[in-house]
């Protein structure tokens, strides 16, 4: 992963001269923004971190496990959001964790933990560092200091109960890591966000993370059916049935604790076989208005899609203009929608039909196979877009909500409206990209002129959202969590009590208060 972009350098993007005309046009981007320093060139605020602490963890993990050398701190020094990547373009001196472990076992992390409580050094737990709501910032607190505790050696299948349909993961496995050590036996875990290619099964859990075939496989938190975590106070081991009256669900703690409580070493997941057919069709409506119904419908009926997501009219219109060929399908007019079924063929071939139905009489129009292929296609590398747009010039970022549909068209117009009075001439785009009976998730993405102080109006722009989300009756994350730049809106989202009540859990759980200080809990 680069220290100051998305992925695999190879695969970065050049905009098209077509594109840059459109950015011209649209946003008045002109030229291109100055580059920023490379990894030689970056200047980092010196580690604090001292001779005697840096012995002491390598006294819990070993010497080669610990390291304060500027190569390693630097691509911990946060996540991936667009104020991160803008942040790693300054040429001032920028931070980073002042050192980062290694722990290879429980009771390395344990001893980590236990050595960073006594000597007063805050942890960030390190994933696959993809967070985009600051989660990774190397926040020291009321610390001396602060550590990077990267996971990436809790790599394992440890364990795969092909009876139960169960599979034991290391937290360090990334998606792909993981779904190979699965399929090499015939399984599937099914989660594919975004990020998917450098995001971690503890990364999943810890941030209640929802991936594109949510519809048929149901977000990460739904597929944990157990965890361990390691915390200051000892080691938890939650969930040991498939269901429970054994009073509240404590597994619920650690998903979407974001490392505040604890260290996710490993979570037993529900797994399946290997789907053995998958069809593909793609929609049109003529609106979006329609087309939520649409999907509304799909969804209470229970018609089966393993992915089932809708663009409105703007993000139709300008994939349409990324991408140069959609399989030669027809032009897309209106709001497109993407389905995908997956299964044995007679499971496909009936759930593809029930959908097919709700769909048509819903006003929908089918367009066949080839937009819905292109979009499985190029799922993995909008990212690199991202890149590309902040070197030309412009600002592009994303922010997602859910609501219940009731509240769906207020919610979208409230923050559509406030990012465009924050960021005037922007462009707003929106899908939705994850559904329920009840309601669905909404996903923003925001592409404007980077300006003067990029860093100023996004972050103006962003507090406009959140707020209108919150006003709206929707939810501040759906998927990406809290982090810190969520934290803000934490005591409207769950009320002083429901603060009351997490503060409570980590004063127990972590009394140094150690663990992601300035994180999810205000
Ligand atoms: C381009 C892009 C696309 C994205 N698309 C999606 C998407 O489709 N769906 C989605 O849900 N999210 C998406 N995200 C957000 C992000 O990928 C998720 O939040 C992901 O779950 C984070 O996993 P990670 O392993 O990278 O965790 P990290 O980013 O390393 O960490 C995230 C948080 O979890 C904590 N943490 C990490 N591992 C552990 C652990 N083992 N124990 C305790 N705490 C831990 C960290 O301290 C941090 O607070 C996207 C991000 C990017 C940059």
């Amino acid at each position: 992963m680069k220290w100051d972009a998305w992925g695999d350098p190879a695969l970065a993007k050049e905009l098209s001269a077509d594109i840059k005309g459109l950015l011209a046009a649209a946003l008045g981007v002109t030229g291109d923004a100055a580059p920023g320093p490379s990894a030689d060139e970056v200047v980092l605020h010196p580690s604090r971190i001292s001779a005697e602490d840096l012995d002491a963890l390598a006294g819990a993990v070993g010497e080669a496990h610990v390291s304060a050398a500027d190569a390693d701190r630097l691509p911990r020094a946060g996540g991936k959001s667009t104020p991160d990547l803008l942040r790693r373009r300054s040429c001032d001196p920028q931070d980073a964790p002042d050192a980062v472990v290694l722990p290879g076992t429980e009771q390395e992390v344990a001893a980590v933990l236990a050595v960073c409580a006594e000597r007063r050094i805050a942890v960030v737990p390190f994933g696959g560092g993809t967070s985009v709501v600051g989660g990774l910032d190397p926040e020291r607190g009321a610390f001396g200091s602060v550590v990077s505790l990267d996971l990436r050696r809790f790599d394992q299948l440890l364990d795969l109960d092909e009876t139960s349909g169960e599979a034991v993961l290391g937290a360090g496995l990334t998606g792909p890591a993981a779904e190979a050590l699965l399929a090499e036996r015939g399984w599937e875990l099914g989660h594919y966000p975004q990020s998917f290619r450098y995001a971690t099964i503890g990364g999943f859990a810890a941030t209640r993370s929802s991936g594109q075939d949510s519809a048929g496989y149901g977000r990460f938190d739904e597929m944990v059916r157990g965890l361990r975590a390691v915390t200051p106070a000892g080691v938890l081991d939650l969930g040991r049935a498939p269901a429970s009256a054994a009073g509240p669900d404590l597994r619920q703690l650690f998903l979407g604790s974001e490392g505040t409580l604890g260290v996710i070493t490993a979570v037993r997941l529900r797994v399946h076989p290997l789907p053995a057919v998958k069809a593909y069709e793609a929609w049109s409506f003529p609106d979006f208005a329609t087309g939520t119904a649409a999907l509304r419908a799909v969804e209470q009926q229970g018609t089966g899609p393993t992915v089932i997501r809708l663009s409105d009219e703007a993000e139709t219109m300008i994939n349409l203009a990324m991408t140069e060929q959609i399989g030669g399908a027809p032009a897309v007019t209106g709001c497109l929608a993407v389905t995908v079924f997956e299964g044995s063929a007679a499971q496909v071939a009936a759930r593809q039909q029930l959908t097919r139905d709700v769909l048509l009489a819903a006003g929908g129009s089918s367009l066949g196979e080839g937009p819905a292929h292109a979009w499985e296609h190029g799922r993995f590398n909008a990212p690199y877009l991202r890149d590309s747009l902040l070197s030309a010039g412009a600002l592009c970022e994303t922010l997602e909500t859910a609501a219940s549909w009731s509240r769906l068209p207020a919610l979208r117009t409230a923050v559509t409206e406030a990012l465009t009075a924050a960021l005037p001439g922007s462009l707003v785009l929106c899908h939705i990209s994850h559904v329920y009976p009840t309601g669905a998730s909404l996903y923003f993405t925001v592409v404007a002129a980077l300006g003067e102080d990029p860093l100023a109006r996004w972050g103006t722009a962003k507090r406009a959202a959140g707020d209108a989300i919150l006003g709206a009756g929707g939810t501040i994350s759906h998927h990406h969590a809290v982090g810190a730049d969520h934290r803000p809106w934490m005591s409207d989202e769950i009320g002083e009590l429901g603060v009351r009540v997490l503060r409570a859990v980590k004063a127990e759980l972590d009394p140094a208060g150690i663990l992601n200080p300035g994180k999810l809990i205000p």
